[in-house]
């Protein structure tokens, strides 16, 4: 990107561009607020803290991050990652140990596999999204075992969401912890944005719930929230959130910011992404594309292409048209499965919504992609 105008418009290669794949939902990165915090502390503080929060880097940053968590999810501990990957690959790693039991989505994001493949656990994958799959993997299971099973609120390839009341009932049955990633769901989904886990009813029978803030909160950073009593010691064993430098006290300043905003401005935004995702979804069926889901499940909608040439082909006219979408392809995606994948802002305009439609339609006519009938 040459330059970000907004969190919608950038210019790519000299070319206004609509920005449909950023997952900046909230659309927090220009938020006057956000970035005054960040310059603040930027100029207070210097650029970086050259050390690990164990060691020289945690700030009063840190802790006014960690301290707007616990506020926002209402959770007696947070933890502040550098990255939503190192949350997930130092979690996942560390809470199950030899002899313990991960069970994983099989859709689960690589950040997920990764702390499967760092840590000592054995590993079951259950079917994605299968209530039946996850409850016979874990009856086949020693009963004494430890057990974590390791859940998503929304999917990120196919914008889906997990049908979260039944397996969580399903994992408590079997005595297992649950973790579930809500990346791309914090701010959108419950009464106080804090996820799919709490849009169905079940924040009291989840353990970990892990995020980011590459998304709604607009900057860098993971984290892990909890109430378990024993979270504290985690500092000290989790390899990747010891073993690595702190993040630099301007983007703890932003996530803060952000975060807090995010609890007063939030719901009225996930009302505005809800309608532009309604409004886009409709669209694309109305003009034949096939989409993911039948209905809009998430501010994910990914548009089913029929193999790589053709996404490739479809992704680079949308480009040159002014339209950037996200390419998606195995092994991001299930095998076969080729995907254009959009992601919403709370900001995009029904104006932009229009144009997106007018140039997906003539993207799909200049490479020849037939399009169903509407
Ligand atoms: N979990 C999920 C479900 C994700 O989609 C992502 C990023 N796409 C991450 C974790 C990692 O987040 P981050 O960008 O903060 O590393």
């Amino acid at each position: 990107m040459d330059a970000v105008r907004s969190p919608t418009e950038a210019i790519i290669n000299g070319r206004e561009t609509i920005l449909l794949g950023t997952y900046n939902y909230m659309g927090m990165t220009f938020d006057k607020d956000v970035i005054a915090a960040g310059v603040e502390a930027l100029t207070k503080f210097g650029a970086g803290t050259t050390g690990s929060r164990v060691l020289n880097g945690t700030y009063g940053a840190h802790r006014d991050c960690e301290n707007a968590l616990k506020d926002y999810y209402g959770t007696s501990h947070a933890m502040v990652f550098s990255t939503g990957y190192q949350a997930n690959l130092g979690m996942v790693s560390t809470l199950a140990g030899r002899g313990d039991y991960v069970i994983l989505d099989a859709d689960s994001h690589a950040s997920i596999y990764d702390g499967c493949a760092m840590g000592n656990a054995d590993i079951v994958r259950f079917r994605h999204n299968s209530v039946e799959d996850l409850d016979k993997r874990l009856g086949r299971l020693p009963p004494e075992a430890g057990k974590l099973v390791v859940l998503e609120g929304v999917y990120s390839m196919l914008g889906d969401i997990a049908p979260l009341a039944e397996l969580v009932a399903v994992a408590k049955k079997h005595g297992a912890m649950v973790l579930v990633d809500e990346a791309h769901a914090m701010g959108f989904f419950g009464k106080h944005g804090r996820g799919v886990t709490e849009a169905v009813g079940v924040e009291a029978d989840v353990d970990f719930i892990v995020g980011t803030f590459s998304k709604s909160v607009g900057t860098v950073g993971g984290f892990c929230v909890s109430n378990h009593p024993k979270f504290e010691i985690l500092r000290l064993v989790c390899r990747p959130y010891t073993f690595t430098a702190s993040l630099p006290p301007a983007v703890m300043a932003c996530a803060a910011t952000s975060i807090r905003k995010l609890m007063s401005d939030g719901p009225a935004k996930a009302e505005r992404l809800w309608k532009i995702t309604r409004t886009l979804h409709a669209g694309l069926i109305a003009k034949g594309f096939k989409l993911a889901t039948d209905t809009p499940q998430s501010a994910i909608i990914s548009v089913l292409m029929p193999d790589q040439e053709m996404t490739v082909r479809m992704w680079q006219a949308l480009l040159e048209l002014g339209v950037y979408v996200n390419m998606s392809r195995p092994p991001a995606t299930p095998m076969g499965v080729f995907l254009l994948r959009c992601s919403l802002c709370a900001e995009h305009t029904d104006a932009q919504a229009a144009t997106v439609l007018e140039r997906f339609e003539a993207a799909a006519k200049a490479v020849g992609l037939p399009l169903g009938a509407a």
